[in-house]
């Protein structure tokens, strides 16, 4: 077991007891007082026992508390300030994508004129791919490669480099 997976596990059972005492607090308040009673008189039992299930409680308080902070500022890391920059013009198509992360997603072509999507043929024989839009019909660009995802990797590589320019120029 991981130690990430530890702390999980302890963070659920903390909660499943926290939610289970709800539970019963509403449903059975009798019974809840009477169980709060039971937990009373154990820890003023044995001050042995009662100091360290305070210290043990204190701890995995402490680290569920870091991790919901750490939660909570894991949505803003996610938006990076290039998150923005989502379409462009390559070789006169508008290209439009997503961002997850650091990664492009979603990336296709579009027609300038139109906005419709293009459609593509790869040429095996002259070692390029084609996009068309089937409206204007006509070529609106070319690339070198004769497989789509090569072609689309290739984008996805521009992209990523207009974005840490735009990043660079910012910082500067
Ligand atoms: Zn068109």
């Amino acid at each position: 077991m991981t130690k990430e997976m530890f702390v999980k596990l302890v963070v659920y059972a903390i909660l499943a007891i926290l939610i289970a005492f709800f539970i019963l607090s509403v449903a059975n308040p009798e019974k809840f007082t009477e169980v709060l009673e039971q937990i009373n008189a154990f820890l003023y039992k044995d001050f042995d026992a009662k100091g360290w299930i305070f210290i043990t409680a204190g701890f995995l308080s402490l680290i569920g508390c870091l991790k919901i902070i750490e939660f909570l500022f894991s949505f803003r890391s996610t938006r990076l300030p290039y998150h923005k920059y989502r379409h462009d013009t390559f070789k006169g198509a508008l290209w439009r994508w997503e961002w997850r992360e650091h990664q492009v997603e979603n990336l296709w072509c579009y027609c300038e004129t139109c906005h419709q999507e293009l459609s593509y043929k790869c040429d095996h024989l002259l070692f390029k791919t084609e996009f068309l839009c089937q409206k204007c019909e006509k070529q609106i660009c070319s690339y070198d490669g004769d497989n789509i995802n090569y072609v689309l990797s290739h984008v996805k590589r521009e992209v990523r480099r207009l974005a840490q320019k735009q990043l660079k120029s910012k910082d500067d």
